[in-house]
């Protein structure tokens, strides 16, 4: 028998960032590789989003879409059910829509921005020449000075 976390909204504190402009939750915790938010329940692993409508809107009878089209979203309030064809809209747009989140402030995509965090998590530093993106925008990043939704940096949260 399924059981549902009975302290969800402490999960949701810890582990999503409220985005004021637009509403949306961010998971901040990790990710499958279609770039929905996952956790475990009882050594089952789920996707976040989808846990989030069934424990405060209801039954999962079909598909747990976005409107919002940020995937990494879990705000109950942004989640609907639809189909595959939806779906597929909701894939398309999501980095899009992650994009206008920080106003145009960075050219990095979410992956992008997400591999960064990891390797400055692990202390590495230097890679971003290898990753083919600009020492400029990790260090903001690891200043904690754009895309913090994602990485859940702190202005001088990451030693080094
Ligand atoms: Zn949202």
């Amino acid at each position: 028998m399924a059981q549902k976390p009975t302290d969800l909204m402490t999960i949701w504190d810890e582990k999503t960032e409220r985005i004021t402009e637009s509403g949306c939750w961010l998971w901040l915790g990790g990710t499958d590789k279609d770039g929905y938010g996952r956790f475990s329940v009882n050594g089952e692993m789920v996707r976040a989003h989808v846990t989030s409508y069934r424990h405060f809107r209801g039954p999962v009878t079909k598909q747990v879409l976005h409107k919002c089209n940020v995937r990494c979203c879990v705000n109950p309030e942004h989640l609907y059910l639809g189909n595959e064809v939806d779906n597929a809209r909701d894939r398309d747009a999501c980095g899009n829509t992650l994009k206008g989140v920080k106003h145009g402030m960075s050219k990095l995509t979410e992956v992008q921005v997400l591999e960064i965090a990891r390797r400055l998590k692990n202390g590495e530093s230097n890679f971003w020449r290898e990753m083919g993106v600009s020492k400029h925008d990790v260090a903001n990043i690891k200043r904690g000075q754009t895309w913090t939704a994602l990485t859940g940096f702190r202005p001088y949260s990451v030693g080094g």
